[in-house]
């Protein structure tokens, strides 16, 4: 077995306990491989092994490894920062967008999003961690953005996301991953269909499925350690 293939393995035994402890099911809590940095070559042996969905956070690098293995037919998650005036490739090569955190974004990505592919799934990211520097809608703004952002016809509004400043113990870690199901649970009652909350990467992925997590987004515990050029 390779050795993203076991890390594979073991990623998927903790969703699994993770999800047993929490009294859930292992089905609802799905795993997005995050492979920025990683060349192409690790996203085929992730694949190899089972694994379909895959995350990056760089449109330019995410585009060349979409290109590369676009014989495999995976599906791709854009999961950071993006600059409107670089939407346009996401919106035409992606199936998800997890980082969406203004109006302007999601209307460019949803005028952009070609007529014969199924409207952009997208998380409108939360910023529940409150440091001014991080990206993420404010959590007093995200009613307001989520009802514009539904009403857009080039969108599926799916959920939130969010990424919190990394804590030592769960009960830290547990925290404002509370605070997003709870943003969740209000849009649902205000009608929203929302099926999804992105959260939990490789260090705190328990915390957050306890919390109600249905994608974790993990790239170290199943690639290894990166480093940037
Ligand atoms: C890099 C990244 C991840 C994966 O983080 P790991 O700690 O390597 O699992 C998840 N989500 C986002 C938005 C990221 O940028």
């Amino acid at each position: 077995m390779s050795a993203i293939a076991g890390n594979l393995q073991a990623v998927l035994a903790r969703i699994a306990a993770a999800s047993k402890a929490a009294g859930r099911l292992p089905e609802s809590v799905h795993l997005l491989a995050v492979s920025k940095t990683w060349p192409a070559a690790c996203v085929r042996e992730a694949a190899a092994a089972g694994q379909r969905a895959f995350g990056e956070n760089y449109a330019q690098e995410a585009l060349a490894k979409v290109m590369a293995t676009a014989d495999l037919g995976l599906e791709w998650h854009f999961i950071g920062p993006l600059q409107s005036n670089k939407s346009r490739p996401v919106a035409e090569h992606f199936a998800w967008v997890h980082s969406i955190d203004r109006l302007k974004l999601a209307e460019r990505l949803s005028a952009q999003r070609p007529a014969g592919l199924p409207p952009l799934q997208v998380c409108v990211q939360v910023n529940v961690s409150g440091e001014a520097s991080k990206s993420g809608c404010h959590p007093d703004e995200t009613m307001a953005l989520c009802q514009a952002v539904s009403a857009l016809p080039g969108l599926c509004l799916r959920g939130l996301m969010a990424i919190p400043e990394p804590a030592d113990d769960e009960a830290a870690q547990r925290a404002p991953f509370r605070r997003l199901r709870e943003l969740y649970d209000q849009l649902r009652a205000a009608g929203l269909p929302l099926d999804t909350l992105s959260m939990g990467m490789s260090h705190d992925l328990e915390a957050a499925v306890a919390e109600g997590a249905t994608i974790v987004r993990i790239g170290t515990a199943l690639f290894g350690e990166r480093t940037y050029a």
